[in-house]
């Protein structure tokens, strides 16, 4: 196993996803975050091997067996990545807001099944399944349960990635017909939604003043930081103008006092 792809594609001095680092352990944790990049998608990690072996899924998983997900396979992601929440900056590789939609654990089925039913498999099928492109698994987690499988589709395209699988929602008791992803819109982890993880994200890097040398990439969000203090600005001047009005009346009557005075 080998986290080449996934440091060749980052600039962590700029980005704050975990460093490349292989475990020795795995702990058959599973997570799911809903990524906001160029195109909203939801990316699917399995722990195995001491990373986590990743697809990106367009429309997320679903506990339909009905919907067959497309699942590009991506580079393996670090084990640490299990928890990361946050924004990428843009003009980065992945550029957008993440959230942990979902996590919990998982365990390899049986590659056949024993007397009808799929029954818990050992890392070293679930080694061979994948290297074959059909890995059963059974999820344990908040919102997802229940059997699945990864299915390689084999490419038949010239110019094909030979990347795409399916993922598959098997038939058991935690079938949810007419699944809707949108149902859930929250982190697992924090409760927030994509706008308070991205609205704190920018907070934050506004508030730790990044140094200058930080470069043309920071550049973007930095004006979007100076254009929401100009907001500010022009919200706390229409205010005090709407405090005129009122000062006016109270100078006018001041004024017809004085008047009645003389
Ligand atoms: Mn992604």
């Amino acid at each position: 196993m080998s986290l080449d792809e996934y440091k060749r594609k980052r600039r962590f001095e700029e980005t704050p996803e975990p460093a490349p680092k292989l475990e020795k352990k795995s702990q058959h944790r599973f997570v799911v975050q809903r990524h906001a990049a160029t195109r909203l998608h939801y990316d699917f990690r399995l722990e195995m091997e001491g990373v986590l072996k990743s697809w990106a899924v367009p429309k997320g998983p679903s506990l339909d067996p009905a919907d067959k997900r497309l699942a590009m396979q991506v580079e393996d992601h670090p084990v640490s990545y299990y928890d990361f929440e946050g924004t990428i900056p843009e003009g980065n590789y992945g550029g957008g807001t993440v959230m942990v939609w979902e996590t919990g654990t998982w365990e390899p089925l049986s590659p056949e099944p024993v007397d009808g039913v799929y029954v818990p498999g050992t890392e070293k099928e679930a080694v061979a399944m994948l290297a074959k492109g059909d890995l059963k698994f059974r999820l344990k987690g908040k919102r997802l349960n229940g059997d699945f499988a990864l299915i390689h589709i084999k490419a038949r395209r010239s110019g094909s990635k030979g990347n795409e699988w399916l993922l598959i929602k098997k038939k058991d008791d935690y079938v949810v017909a007419g699944f809707d992803i949108d149902s859930y819109d929250t982190s697992v982890l924090t409760n927030r939604t994509m706008a308070q993880i991205a609205g704190d994200a920018k907070s934050a890097e506004w508030t730790s003043s990044p140094p200058a040398s930080r470069g043309k990439v920071k550049a973007t969000w930095l004006t979007d930081a100076i254009a929401r203090v100009d907001l500010k600005r022009k919200k706390a001047a229409a205010e005090s103008a709407n405090e005129t009005p009122k000062k006016k009346v109270k100078a006018r009557r001041l004024a017809k006092t004085e008047t009645k005075k003389e």
